[in-house]
Parts: C-alpha cells; structure tokens; sequence
C-alpha cells in the first residue's frame, strides 16, 4: 500500500483514475464530486447515467493530478487504478473490474470476504478493500447511502486526499447533523474496512485501457429481421421487455408479506412501480394478492407504506461482514 506521500510524488507526473459504480440514487455522482473537492491538486469527474431511473446501475468517473494539463480529458475512465462499488449486487452484474489496473484497488460494499469476490470478478491480480457499508449507512445515516462511507474504505488503502479535506468538503456540501453524520461515517468506515493487501502496487505510467471489442450478443443481424427496412422484434426471436430486467437484484431489503394480515385491498399493487405484487384470479372470480414477486420486487418500500393494514415488512438482504482473513 503507497503512503499518503509516496502518491503525492506518484501525482507530479501522473494521473491517478477512479470509477465509482452504484445504482441510481445512492449518490455515486456526489462521491466522485467530493473527491475532487477534498483533493489538493486538480481533478474533473464526470457521470455516467445510461437509462437513468431510480436502482439502475450507474458510473461515474474521477481523474486526479498534481499536474493541471494531465485531466484535461473528459471521456469515461477505461483504465481506473481504483474502483469503488457502492452496491453490492452490482458486482455479479458489471464487469466492474474492466481495465483496472494490476495491483489496482476494488473497494467494496460486501459482506464478502478477498477469496468470495475474485471468485466473482475473476481477479487475483488486484488489491481488494471490503466494508459493509450497508450496515453503517442503515446505523448511522439512518439511510442506505453508501457514496460518503465507501470515500472511508478510498483513505484506508490509497489515502490521495485526507480525512480532514473530505471533512471540509463535505461541510461544504451539507448542513449541520447531516453533515456532522456523514463525517461521522467516514471515520467509522476507515476504521472498519478489511484490507486485502496481495503486495503489489499499480503501475501509474500504463494505461490498462481494454480495447473496444464487438460484443456478440447472439442475435440475428439485420438482414434476417428486417422487413421493408423496418426493424420489428419477434419475442420468438429476441426477448425483449422490462419483465426481463431483475430489479430485485437492485434493492437491499427482502419485502414479506403476511397472508394472514392482508385484507387483499390492493392499494399496494396500485402503488408498486415494478408490477412486483402478484394478484391472481379466484374461483370466486375476483383477484386476490398472492404475492411479492422477488424477482422485480426492488424494494422501494412504497407498498410498505401505504399497507393500511402493516401486512408487508422487510428484511435486510445484507448478513453479517465476514472480514476473517482468507486461508489461501
Ligand atoms: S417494495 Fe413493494 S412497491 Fe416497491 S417494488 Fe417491491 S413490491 Fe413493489
Ligand atoms: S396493501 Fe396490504 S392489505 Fe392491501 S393488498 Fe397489499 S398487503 Fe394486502
């Protein structure tokens, strides 16, 4: 791990990159803007959207320098040295170690241990920073926003900006207990993180950019669909619709329902943003909830909430960390 000052000598002549994945409203864009803002030298960061809508995956990218001319550039970071991921369901999902470099750190939200991830991600080549930041934010935000918290696990394992100018930052951006609490999370959070040290340092001078490669979804090409030069889909051909998408991987509560308490009224299925409550037709011929479906169901929580008849509660997703080091 490089000390606060060998990465200051590191910064003269190179740029340190940053990409930060999280889901829509968990405040990845305003991590990779406190970076910035707490950082000494110059720096520019730049989100990432896609299809912009509450929990679908999002980035967001930093470049820093002590060298103003070295971020100047405004494309994505292809070639991060650090990754952070506020989310953990993300990691199954993105390839969230694209291009980052050899000896690189991956900060994570988890519960996993350094052995559970690479698994995951299929990497041994790089350093790895766990922290149930989940847990952290829910105790002491009082809110599942992880984007300060995992700022907490980036001092730990590559300390480029101080605890004190996040601190500063931070004040600047929030008011009084929030930001009192915020900062509060951040200590909590380098006191907490594991640190999987595999003993190997990026190399700051190479870009680790992964070429552009064609992706070969297996669909047909336009010539075996197109009809007079309009594209049309044939479900038989490409699945398609949002009933495809698994939003349950983007929330961080299990929803249970109690059969018993219900009085089948139908106000959460109204409510629910996902058609994520299932109501299938009786005997008697009318609909009658059945169900959460888990697969779609993101836990927003608004059924939760309008139940007049508390018939719905939750259930963190998230175990206990498991931070014991690894034997092999
Ligand atoms: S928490 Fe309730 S309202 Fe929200 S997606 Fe799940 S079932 Fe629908
Ligand atoms: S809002 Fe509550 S009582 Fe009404 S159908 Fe849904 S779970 Fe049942």
């Amino acid at each position: 791990m490089l000390t606060a000052e060998q990465l200051k000598e590191v910064l003269k002549e190179n740029v340190i990159n940053l990409r930060f994945h999280a889901r829509g409203g968990q405040g990845g864009v305003t991590a990779s803007n406190l970076c910035v803002e707490a950082f000494y030298g110059y720096g520019v960061c730049q989100p990432m959207f896609g299809a912009e809508r509450m929990g679908s995956p999002t980035e967001s990218y930093v470049r820093l320098s002590a060298n103003d001319d070295l971020v100047r550039t405004n494309e994505q970071v292809y070639a991060p040295h650090v990754v952070a991921v506020l989310d953990p369901s993300l990691l199954g999902e993105i390839d969230v170690t694209a291009g980052l470099a050899k000896g690189g750190w991956l900060i994570v939200n988890t519960v996993l241990n350094q052995v559970e991830i690479q698994d995951v991600v299929g990497r041994k080549d790089i350093n790895i920073g766990t922290i149930d930041a989940t847990r952290i934010a829910l105790d002491v935000l009082g809110r599942n926003i992880t984007n300060t918290i995992i700022l907490g696990g980036i001092i730990r394992v590559m300390p480029i900006f101080s605890i004190e100018a996040l601190g500063d930052a931070i004040m600047r951006r929030f008011k009084g207990e929030v930001a009192a609490k915020n900062i509060a999370a951040i200590k909590q959070a380098i006191e907490e993180t594991c640190v999987y040290d595999i003993g190997k340092d990026p190399d700051f001078t190479v870009d680790t950019k992964v070429p552009w490669q064609q992706v070969f979804p297996g669909l047909p090409g336009y010539k075996e669909v197109d009809k007079a030069g309009v594209w049309y889909c044939d479900e038989d051909v490409i699945e398609m619709g949002s009933g495809l998408v698994n939003t349950g991987s983007w929330g961080e509560y299990d929803m249970i329902w109690d059969e018993e308490k219900c009085t089948d009224c139908a106000q959460c299925w109204y409510i629910c943003p996902d058609f994520a409550i299932i109501r299938e037709k009786g005997e008697d011929g009318l609909w009658h909830m059945k169900g959460i479906d888990q697969f779609h169901c993101k836990s927003c929580q608004n059924c939760l909430e309008v139940c007049p008849v508390e018939a719905i509660s939750k259930k963190l997703k998230q175990g206990p960390a498991s931070c014991a080091a690894p034997e092999n």
